[in-house]
């Protein structure tokens, strides 16, 4: 079941409330996308699904235009949630890292809707939760555009959920930070942001790690609750080199959504460059399996065997294994 925005609220409350984190990953093809929801599915976890600037641009999505790419996308992912196979899992759109000239542009429109015409039938799709990458942005800049994102959802009267972030691949964020940037926003318009994503610690990317903080985490989200007046969850970047006993500790300590790209992309690309070394043999003309192994079953359905069982891990290790149905229950009654 795809969340709106309210029901993404929710499900970040429920999480904290219950103690579990749940796993967003960066999910960069159609085949990608499936094997997140299979998984969830069979660990009956809430799943986010979230996308960069890069993915909407690129081949498989938008190929250069990122709202034709969300467009596709969130269709894909609507068609996939809402079936019968999907309906008892929770499922998250969300835009992660967006930046440059046309930010604002692509997070109005997924928060207001991208009108698309379906068999002659108009339908408008929207964004769940919503995130801008500010690292390229100054501290006013992240303050201006995130109000803007609030504005954009109030003038039509839509409910937004917002993550806000701040440095998270440069240290520890100061708690004043907490204050200066989250409490500038929730003061001018209280009760869109549902995450906050200070830096503690970790890096993006396939580093060694090693600097991860959970005691930053506990006080940025108890300072970024108390200035809301209401739970806040922490947003966990950089998640890649993070051993499953760190990931334990960062949910214990407030962490409510995990970021995983890296590692992620790193078990899918070598699976598929494991399969061609395997079966590379067969791609010749007159070879008997030539089609069965060029086809793109073929290699999405090795891919998929290596990687389902990363995902089952990762939402282990988070504690969201189990909270599936609940979630849908409680949203239900
Ligand atoms: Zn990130």
């Amino acid at each position: 079941m795809l969340l709106t925005p309210s029901q993404t609220r929710c499900l970040f409350q429920h999480a904290l409330k219950h103690h579990y984190a749940v796993l967003a990953v960066n999910a960069d093809s159609h085949a990608a996308i499936i094997d997140c929801l299979e998984v969830a599915k069979q660990c009956d976890s809430p799943v986010i699904i979230e996308t960069s600037l890069w993915q909407l641009t690129g081949h498989s999505f938008g190929q250069g235009d990122a709202i034709l790419g969300m467009a596709r996308y969130l269709a894909d992912l609507a068609v996939l949630a809402d079936s019968d196979r999907y309906q008892n899992v929770p499922v998250v759109y969300h835009t992660d890292h967006i930046k440059g000239p046309d930010t604002l542009t692509i997070l109005r429109a997924a928060i207001q809707g991208i009108h698309v015409l379906i068999a002659g039938q108009r339908l408008s799709l929207s964004a769940s939760s919503i995130s801008l990458d500010s690292s390229d942005l100054s501290a006013e800049e992240n303050i201006a555009y995130m109000r803007a994102l609030c504005e954009a959802a109030k003038t039509t009267n839509l409910s937004a959920t917002l993550e806000m972030e701040a440095g998270v691949d440069d240290g520890i964020t100061e708690l004043e930070e907490t204050r200066s940037l989250f409490g500038a926003v929730e003061e001018l318009h209280p009760g869109y942001l549902a995450l906050w994503a200070p830096g503690v610690g970790t890096q993006h990317g396939l580093g060694p790690g090693g600097g991860f903080d959970p005691s930053a985490v506990e006080h940025h989200q108890k300072l970024a609750s108390e200035i809301a007046q209401r739970p806040i969850g922490i947003a966990l970047h950089g998640s890649s080199g993070l051993t499953t006993l760190e990931l334990q500790s960062a949910v214990k300590a407030g962490v409510s959504k995990v970021n995983w790209s890296s590692e992620s992309l790193l078990i899918r690309s070598q699976a598929a460059q494991r399969y061609y070394q395997e079966h590379g043999g067969r791609l010749t003309k007159g070879h008997p399996n030539f089609k069965v192994t060029a086809m793109d079953n073929g290699v999405q359905a090795f891919v998929s065997e290596a990687y389902l069982p990363a995902v089952c891990g990762r939402m282990e290790s988070q504690g969201s294994v189990g909270h599936g149905r609940q979630f849908i229950n409680s949203i239900k009654s």
